[in-house]
């Protein structure tokens, strides 16, 4: 391709609409342009790369002998209220776009496939004979994310790839499993990423397991917990840890102590010259059931500790049952507003003691009308403990369960592990933490869809069975920006060989001077010829403004024809390294196919 034919347009500045590097690199570069919030065009050069991503997914996952479909973009909500998730997708996350057709027919535009394919399962799967069976698709999603930003990163318009495998068992949904951990491996290598494989929550739906794909960067949004020895990697929202020991109480005998002004654990320990580990902290949250339920939740953890909301939800929605609902739809620390809807009078904020009464709860018929008292397995074992005493600026001390406060039932771990912790393979491993950026994440379903849809099949012994799935995704475009993120420098963008839109750019100082157009045009039909995907610049424009932009878009290999000519040479410069040196002109295509395929 000529730049002077191309639709090739950079930007000196930084957009102020782009925080991290690579969505102002793409910007800047003329990869993409935003078109709406989360919505961007992918220019030209940004579909060459994305096509490159597509390509090695879809080469990874035909190796294991997936197949490739493409499934519709409109869904019809009944597939989605078969599978119950309607009204959570479309109200409650309210991360699907649903609209309504002129036969007044309700539709969403696909966030996600599990309906569908589990729906032609439901349909085209009879016998056990024709299983195993992976089916994927590479395609744009759609998602009403709250709150889309950087760029590609998290946009509201994507693109992914898909894929759902269905079994007879558990033995088989685990060896495709491990064929996509396998695939999405070599999918992560191949692209040239830095990335780790992590633990993953898998909510509340259990399934023995599912892994994330992280590529480590600094603007990643989620945090990795590892140990170096290599044998734990997890999301920090699924991680485990032993949490540090518990200091000896100082108090030895139960007291109520005027501690004025005290209300968080930081004071409280100032004040009474004791250890956090030693203070029993009650934390309220707000749960909200998709029955219109109104749940109010104590948890008891360590004062030390701080708590993952995402065990925490896990676990609500595993009480769903408890208050006749399915799920949940919102965990939120209340605000005094929210607190005005149900409670009876003040709370003792920042004093609240493990016996809260519930009397504070309002008799109404949508709220629950005791607290569900939740108890951290971090705060089961301490002894002459501080913790509040339902009176403002009083706390306890030298308390103890089963004498001054009852220990809940449910004992639960919601704690949030830290980096630091020791690990719970082996507590000389100390948790170290990084960023990441999910790139993919594959997960063992089980039968929740088939068993909530009717995807059933008969066994070998004729018997009727609920099909076992598995599902796996990998985000291609956010992959792409990824890659910005983790290769780039204050000039530009450094592309891996593999996605770079193309491999070679020749530049042409003066395209007045005869000499070097020739020697250009003729690098550049061999080039392309021989394979090497080369972009000419052909514009008329100063040489400095030429290599600006050619360390801007980033293209592996730069060659100019320029004062070295006269010795029937060209300069070749790699972008990663800015090493340059020069080449007799007949050498080069033999020389960059060895840098470029070996
Ligand atoms: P996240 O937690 O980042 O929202 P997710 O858990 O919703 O991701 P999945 O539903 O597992 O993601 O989707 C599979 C992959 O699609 C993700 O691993 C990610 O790479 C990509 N992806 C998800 N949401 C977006 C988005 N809004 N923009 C770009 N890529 C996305
Ligand atoms: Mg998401």
């Amino acid at each position: 391709m000529r730049l002077s034919q191309m639709l090739f347009v950079t930007l000196r500045e930084n957009p102020a609409e782009a925080e991290i590097p690579s969505h102002q690199l793409l910007l800047r570069a003329g990869y993409i342009r935003r078109i709406g919030s989360g919505i961007y065009a992918y220019l030209p050069l940004m579909w060459r790369v994305l096509q490159k991503v597509s390509q090695i997914v879809r080469e990874e996952m035909n190796a294991t002998g997936a197949q490739e479909c493409l499934l519709p973009q409109i869904q019809p909500a009944e597939l989605w209220r078969e599978s119950g998730r309607w009204d959570t997708y479309t109200k409650a996350e309210g991360i699907m776009f649903a609209l309504t057709d002129r036969q007044e027919r309700e539709l969403g535009l696909g966030p996600t496939h599990e309906e569908v394919i589990t729906t032609i399962a439901k349909e085209m799967i009879r016998s056990y004979r024709q299983l195993p069976l992976n089916l994927y698709q590479i395609q744009t999603k759609f998602r009403d994310e709250i709150r889309p930003r950087f760029g590609l990163m998290r946009g509201r318009e994507f693109i992914m790839k898909d894929g759902y495998s269905f079994h007879t068992d558990e033995a088989s949904l685990k060896q495709t499993y491990q064929d996509m951990y396998q695939a999405y491996n070599n999918i992560l290598n191949r692209c040239g990423l830095a990335f780790r494989p992590v633990e993953a929550d898998s909510g509340a739906i259990g399934g023995s397991g599912s892994q994330e794909f992280m590529i480590l960067a600094d603007a990643g949004e989620d945090e990795v917990l590892y140990t170096e020895d290599g044998k734990y990697s997890a999301n920090v929202e699924k991680a485990v840890s032993l949490p540090p020991d518990t200091e000896p109480s100082t108090f030895t005998s139960y007291e109520q102590l005027e501690t004025p002004k005290t209300p968080t654990i930081e004071s409280v320990c100032q004040l009474l010259k004791c250890s956090p580990t030693q203070v029993v902290k009650n934390v309220l949250y707000q749960a909200i059931y998709d029955n219109g339920i109104t749940v109010l939740v104590l948890l008891i953890i360590r004062g030390d500790q701080d708590v993952n909301e995402v065990k925490l939800q896990n676990e609500l929605v595993r009480l769903a049952e408890q208050y006749n609902a399915k799920n949940l739809l919102a965990l939120t620390v209340p605000d005094a507003e929210a607190q005005g809807k149900w409670a009876a009078k003040p709370l003792p904020l920042g004093y609240m003691a493990p016996d809260l009464a519930d009397d504070y709860i309002k008799s109404a018929p949508d709220v629950a009308p005791k607290f569900l008292r939740l108890v951290d397995q971090t705060a089961v074992e301490l002894k002459n403990f501080v913790t509040g005493s339902n009176e403002s600026n009083y706390h306890v001390v030298g308390a103890n369960w089963g004498e001054q406060f009852q220990l809940p039932k449910l004992v639960v771990d919601v704690r949030k592990v830290k980096a630091g912790d020791r690990a719970t393979h082996d507590p000389s491993q100390i948790l170290q933490t990084a960023r990441g950026i999910e790139a993919g994440h594959i997960f063992q379903l089980g039968t929740k869809y088939s068993q909530a849809m009717g995807a059933t099949c008969t066994n070998e012994q004729g018997e009727e069975i609920p099909l076992y799935m598995g599902c796996y995704g990998v985000g291609v475009s956010r992959v792409a920006q990824a890659a910005v993120e983790q290769s780039h420098d204050k000039d530009g963008i450094i592309w891996p060989v593999a996605i770079a839109p193309y491999h070679v750019i020749v530049v042409v100082p003066n395209v007045g001077d005869k000499q070097q157009m020739e020697v250009a045009e003729k690098l550049y039909s061999d080039l392309n010829q021989a394979g090497i995907e080369t972009l000419l610049d052909d514009r008329n424009e100063r040489a400095g403004v030429k290599f600006k932009d050619a360390d801007l878009i980033g293209i592996p290999y730069r060659i100019v024809t320029g004062r070295s000519l006269k010795n029937g040479k060209v300069e070749v410069v790699e972008r990663a390294t800015k090493n340059s040196q020069e080449l007799l002109v007949e050498e080069v295509v033999s020389t960059l196919k060895q840098w470029i395929f070996e």
